[in-house]
């Protein structure tokens, strides 16, 4: 998607301070950090949002866990507890139309959220 500024982030033409990538997922620094750790992770491959996962993606959105296991792990969160949130649409407040998975950490949290 040439107007997405996460699909701009993987191919290199926005800068990202990235944490984590392999062939499939990319994990960089949220630019307005809501925690001490605040890491979106998302597909290199676009999807808007939640309700455009197909069945085929399946494998990726576990990879999407599986890359915020490590990188928890990587940052000190993943004993004292983080959370991995997904926004989707305009009422859960979803800004970016690119499906990014929020790691974040570092804070106790407060359930349920705003
Ligand atoms: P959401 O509101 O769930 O769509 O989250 C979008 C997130 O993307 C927000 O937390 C923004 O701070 C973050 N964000 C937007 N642009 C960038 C960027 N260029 N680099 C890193 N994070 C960004």
């Amino acid at each position: 998607m040439t107007d997405c500024i996460f699909c701009k982030i993987v191919s290199g033409d926005i800068p990202g301070d990235i944490v984590y990538q392999d062939e499939d997922v990319l994990a960089f620094r949220d630019l307005n950090p809501q925690a001490p750790t605040h890491i979106l992770i998302i597909p290199k491959k676009h999807i808007s949002t939640i309700n455009d996962i197909q069945p085929e993606d399946a494998e990726l959105i576990g990879k999407m866990y599986l890359a915020a296991s490590q990188i928890a792990k990587q940052e000190g969160i993943a004993e004292p507890g983080y959370r991995a949130v997904m926004n989707c649409n305009r009422e859960a407040g979803q800004t970016v139309f690119h499906i990014h998975l929020h790691l974040l950490g570092g804070r106790p949290m407060s359930w349920p959220p705003g």
